[in-house]
């Protein structure tokens, strides 16, 4: 029986405490490391999400890339201001041709993944 007296002093002076402390420590780190097993999934599925999105096909002139020819000149209609007010406001509007040039750098990593995506496919 001197064993059991033993559990029973370790117990009784504060071991248990220490058991205890060391349980609630394991459970903690472990609930933190599901939420952070939850945060990485939601980020790689958004990331997914927005891979498997086609990127919108819409110039930087706000224009349908369709409305460009093919030396990315834009053709779409616009409103040219041809008169203003003392606020600078427009007050009279003149039929006009978009001027843009159509963005030609390099592609924005989205667009050049889904690319490669279609590609393949
Ligand atoms: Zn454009
Ligand atoms: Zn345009």
């Amino acid at each position: 029986m001197d064993s059991f007296w033993w559990v029973l002093i370790v117990f009784g002076t504060g071991g248990f405490g220490w058991a205890a402390d060391n349980v609630r420590t394991a459970l903690r780190n472990r609930h933190e490391r599901k939420m952070e097993l939850l945060e990485v999934a939601k980020q790689e599925r958004l990331a997914v999400e927005a891979a498997n999105k086609a990127p919108e096909p819409v110039c930087g002139c706000t224009h349908h890339l369709a409305k460009h020819d093919k030396q990315g000149r834009c053709h779409e209609r616009v409103e040219v201001p041809t008169a203003w007010d003392e606020n600078k406001k427009p007050l009279r509007y003149e039929a006009g041709e978009c001027n843009c040039q159509q963005y030609v750098g390099p592609q924005p990593l989205s667009q050049v993944f889904a690319e490669e995506l279609t590609d393949r496919a």
